[in-house]
């Protein structure tokens, strides 16, 4: 709990909204036209959750997005 609390909710923790689809698991997008969110990969737009994570690992997402690179977020129910 420490280490959560340094590292993310006191330092760059910030929310994205995650594809729930189990072959998907992109980041969605706010879809402004229907003002929801839009998985931009498979069209999904009911299974859209929020995942908190670091602000240096979302950059990292996208810095291996921009060499081709896509890894794909896999959910699952909090124990
Ligand atoms: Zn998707």
């Amino acid at each position: 709990m420490v280490i959560k609390d340094r590292l993310l909710d006191e330092s760059d923790g910030t929310v994205q909204y995650v594809c729930g689809n189990p072959q998907c698991g992109h980041i969605a997008i706010p879809d402004h036209k229907a003002g929801s969110l839009r998985c931009a990969t498979c069209g999904n737009t009911s299974s859209i959750y929020p995942v908190e994570m670091s602000y240096s690992f979302k950059l990292l997402l996208d810095e291996l997005v921009s060499l081709g690179v896509i890894m794909r977020l896999q959910l699952e129910d909090m124990k």
